[in-house]
């Protein structure tokens, strides 16, 4: 099993590039033209939007203050609005690798879905420099999920409860909505407060319309569902919410264990087949890496991880598990069906045991390192 390190998907072609903008009085009311073309000759950023692209220098309009991120289609920087002292985040998109229509497309969606408490502010401010596409976003200093995520750990039951069920919230706006996010990771969720409280998915970059053919072009990883993984390079695949339910199932998994439940989800991978084997049915062993949990939420895998797509739960199905508990406690953990189990499975039992009683089972290589310096710096 994998250590929670995800890679990304290459860009993909879309066959359905005709994404309207889908709430046209937001950008075309009367008034907002006047505005637009009047604010348009200060040439300040805040006048320029996806449809009135003005060409501008970063520069000259903000203070760039640093990386907050790189991605595989170009990167997000933290920066202040020279003209309001704002602090907020800036999503550069090069032009030598994006086409105008998909910058239009992610930064149109974004905008279109920020009223959600559980999906990124964006700004109605979009423009072009002489190498990028650029649109601003709200700034969020906590940074992404995949850093609260401790490896092969996992996060508590608690605080992944209240992640999932304001992740489920925005999914369930976006599909209301007939969009489909496409790559729901932790990378692409933005942590708002230290306990969790507020969770705010983003990066749009990949969503499409539910039903839309796009060509696959890009490679698997871990939150890819079965339907995906299996197409072939170029072929046409549909986009539907189910992506988006399974990649929530195997976030939740990622979670509530720090492991990724497998690296692709293709028979030839041995843990996705051990999970389809237990879920088909065709064995009532849990596989090793799922008999931590309760038989409620794996009930709830059942129906989300659901190889077919058109049999798959829709993402409401969380609500109906989301007050049970998730995790056994350790003493329970050794009742869950399965044959006697290798070696390595029951050694993976007695560090959940060990480790739900408080004891660490898991020495920090560096710790380690240091520690023998350190003895032998006394000698
Ligand atoms: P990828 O292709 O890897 O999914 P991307 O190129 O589409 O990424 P984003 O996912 O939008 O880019 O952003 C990359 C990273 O920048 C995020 O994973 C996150 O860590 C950081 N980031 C993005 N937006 C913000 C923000 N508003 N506030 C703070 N950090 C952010
Ligand atoms: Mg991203």
């Amino acid at each position: 099993m994998a250590l929670l390190t995800t890679p990304s998907p290459a860009p993909e072609s879309n066959a359905n590039t005709n994404f309207l903008r889908p709430n046209s009085s937001l950008f075309n009311s009367e008034s907002d033209e006047e505005l637009l073309s009047v604010k348009s000759k200060s040439r300040s950023p805040r006048s320029s939007t996806s449809e009135n692209l003005q060409m501008l220098s970063l520069r000259d309009h903000y203070e760039i203050n640093g990386d907050l991120g790189k991605g595989t289609y170009g990167k997000v920087v933290q920066a202040v609005c020279k003209e309001t002292g704002t602090k907020i985040a800036l999503k550069i998109l090069p032009k030598s690798s994006t086409k105008l229509r998909d910058f239009q497309r992610e930064f149109n969606i974004s905008y279109y879905l920020s009223p959600h408490a559980n999906i990124v502010d964006t700004y109605n401010v979009a423009f072009e420099t002489r190498a990028s596409y650029v649109f601003a976003l709200e700034y969020a200093p906590l940074g992404d999920l995949f850093d609260s995520i401790p490896p092969q750990i996992g996060m508590s039951e608690q605080d992944t409860k209240t992640v999932i069920r304001q992740l489920a919230s925005a999914l369930e706006f976006m599909h209301s909505k007939k969009l489909v996010h496409r790559d729901i990771k932790p990378e692409n969720i933005l942590v708002m407060a230290p306990d969790f409280s507020r969770v705010k998915l983003m990066d749009f970059g990949m969503s499409r319309r539910d039903g839309a053919m796009v060509r696959k072009t890009n490679g698997s990883i871990p939150y890819t569902p079965p339907e995906v993984c299996e197409a072939v390079r170029n072929e046409s695949i549909q986009v539907t919410t189910g992506a988006d339910v399974w990649a929530l199932g195997v976030l939740l998994f990622c979670m509530l264990t720090g492991n990724f439940p497998w690296e692709n989800a293709d028979i030839g991978d041995i843990y996705f087949k051990e999970f389809i084997l237990w879920q088909r049915r065709k064995t009532t062993k849990v596989p090793s890496q799922w008999r931590r949990f309760t038989p409620r939420i794996l009930k709830f895998f059942r129906k989300t991880l659901e190889i077919k797509p058109h049999r798959r739960s829709s993402v409401k199905e969380l609500a109906k598990y989301a007050n049970d508990p998730w995790l056994l406690q350790a003493t329970e953990i050794g009742n869950v069906e399965s044959d006697s189990g290798t070696e390595a499975e029951q050694v993976d039992h007695l560090s959940i045991m060990l480790r739900d009683h408080g004891i660490e089972t898991r020495v920090d290589k560096r710790l380690r390192d240091r520690r023998i310096s350190e003895w032998l710096l006394t000698l």
